[in-house]
């Protein structure tokens, strides 16, 4: 094979080819409200039985706020870790301090974690960081202090992205990147769901499952009035596609929707819905997996909280109010007792 083709980075190649879902998707969005501005508005106000005064900036207000939090969603870095290689500072020596970069910022060897919150740095039992990693990459996985760790205990590293993985962080093979709180990728975004886009994604899922399922039910609504109080079988063909395509997303957005509310409520993730976390504990050789207890559910307030942030007033709008920085989570002190003493 020739050279080029092994070093091409396909990893780019996806991107670009990702963008086709991208512009489907909002033609879809686009369509959708021209055909009710075009028909189905027209027609309600001209002899159906519900107010298009209401519906008209309704369906607008949720359109707008559907597009706004798919637009976040693509265009926003879900977080992502970057290993920087050692440089030569500035009084002439060599800095082999290794350090995280996330979306710009620097985590350098830091203040030990705040025991209230997170008691992964109250492991002085550092016998588990053995093994097959690198002096190195043992002191970049250090520097995060992860309560995560894979079977054998271990700090988790990323050997295609040469970084520590942060505590729920994993790789995505179609972005080529370690992603922060990975949730999953989604082809319809271009771009994966992760600590800085868990809450545009929910809210967009949320608001046009509420568009859609307004769009559909008010066009079935309009026709079935039609039809059967006036006895008219006049339907435009577009008009009824539309019915039956915003009806049939509908149904599965409210699923997913559910879905994700549901481990938004428990302080899970898609990925992590499907395996398991395994947790450093003094002590304990390995890795603990214990059942399905997740120590970073602090309580359905406190989860929620940690996506949408502390101010309510902001909760429904896609800006940035997740709290953290997606590289340390607080977790469940008593979950983490019980965990410790099950080990002892
Ligand atoms: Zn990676
Ligand atoms: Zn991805």
């Amino acid at each position: 094979m020739a050279h080029w083709c092994l070093s091409w980075n396909w990893h780019k190649v996806y991107r670009v080819l990702g963008v086709f879902p991208v512009f489907f998707t909002l033609g879809l969005l686009g369509w959708s409200i021209e055909v009710f501005f075009a028909t189905v508005l027209p027609a309600i106000r001209d002899r159906g039985p519900v107010h298009a005064w209401l519906w008209g900036p309704v369906l607008t207000g949720l359109w707008l706020l559907s597009v706004w939090s798919y637009g976040v969603c693509v265009m926003r870095d879900p977080g992502h870790t970057l290993v920087r290689r050692p440089t030569v500072s500035s009084h002439g020596g060599t800095d082999r301090t290794p350090y995280i970069r996330v979306r710009g910022s620097e985590v350098s060897p830091s203040p030990r974690r705040r025991r209230a919150d997170s008691v992964g740095s109250n492991s002085s039992d550092d016998s588990d960081f053995g093994g097959r990693l690198t002096g190195e990459q043992l002191r970049q996985a250090e520097l995060i202090q992860c309560i995560t760790a894979t079977d054998g205990g271990q700090p988790r590293y990323c050997q295609k992205c040469n970084a520590a993985k942060p505590d729920r962080a994993h790789h995505c093979s179609s972005c080529g990147v370690c992603v922060l709180r990975f949730d999953h990728h989604c082809p319809w975004l271009n771009s994966c769901v992760g600590h800085h886009t868990q809450k545009p994604f929910l809210l967009f899922l949320g608001y046009t499952s509420v568009y859609t399922t307004a769009l559909g039910g008010l066009t079935l609504w309009y026709y079935m009035y039609r039809m059967v109080l006036e006895k008219m079988g006049d339907i435009s063909i577009e008009c009824l596609f539309m019915m039956c395509l915003t009806l049939a997303f509908a149904a599965a957005l409210w699923g997913f929707t559910a879905f994700h509310c549901y481990l938004t409520l428990n302080n899970l993730t898609t990925f992590e819905s499907y395996v398991s976390n395994k947790y450093r504990v003094p002590g304990a050789a390995k890795g603990v997996q214990p059942g399905d207890v997740n120590l970073f559910d602090l309580g359905w307030r406190r989860n929620l909280r940690q996506v949408f942030g502390p101010s309510r007033r902001l909760w429904f709008f896609p800006v940035s109010t997740s709290a953290g920085d997606g590289l340390r989570y607080p977790i469940n002190i008593d979950a983490y007792n019980e965990l410790q003493r099950t080990v002892d």
